[in-house]
């Protein structure tokens, strides 16, 4: 059996990367989704193992040490990584691994793994990417702040990425998200 492919999808806080995922994986049960473990707290409805593996912080920086993590990154405050070995294992199993993860993670994978192919989705302006995140309202303004901060710098980094897809309009966004990931 052939090795799989490791895709990293990046894009900034807001921009719609759950809800296509979500869309793409429910066709492609061939695709894993790696599970990042994360200091953020849970949102209402996030479950533990499922959406993140959600840490103390003391316990991600004992995963740092022991080198746990492919990647890890701070991000608007809290760490984020991927934990290692499901990664591993399944590309030997011959899947396509997909990284959710943010520019600075997508950096480090460019260096560890240059084989991976690495997509950034984008908004279709600013403006509505911060449209996007107020409408979610989980954040206090302060965290608001820092989100949009990174996603300026984020979008400015597009150039760095083998593909890029906006999220304009839902179905043609999800097919050409499929086309990045799969093709
Ligand atoms: P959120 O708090 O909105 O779930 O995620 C914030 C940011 O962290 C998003 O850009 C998301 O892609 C990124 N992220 C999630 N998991 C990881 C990870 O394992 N590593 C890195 N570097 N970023 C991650």
């Amino acid at each position: 059996m052939s090795i799989g492919r490791v895709v990293v999808l990046t894009g900034p806080s807001g921009v719609g990367k759950g809800t296509l995922l979500k869309a793409i994986l429910a066709q492609h049960p061939e695709a894993f989704l790696s599970i990042s473990a994360t200091t953020r707290s849970p949102r209402s409805g996030e479950v533990d193992g499922q959406h993140y593996y959600f840490l103390s912080r003391a316990d991600f920086q004992a995963k740092i040490a022991e080198r746990e993590f492919l990647e890890w990154a701070e991000f608007a405050g809290n760490l984020y990584g991927t934990p290692r070995s499901p990664v591993i294992e399944q590309v030997n199993q011959g899947r396509t691994v997909i990284l959710e993860i943010e520019l600075e993670g997508a950096r480090q994978v460019r260096q560890t793994l240059p084989t991976a192919r690495q997509v950034m989705l984008l908004p279709p302006s600013i403006e509505e990417l911060e449209r996007r995140i107020r409408e979610r309202a989980t954040e206090d303004e302060v965290a608001i702040a820092r989100r949009l901060d990174r996603a300026q710098a984020e979008i400015s980094a597009a150039k760095e990425f083998d593909r890029c897809v906006i999220n304009d309009q839902l179905d043609s966004a999800i097919a050409a998200l499929e086309d990045a990931i799969f093709a």
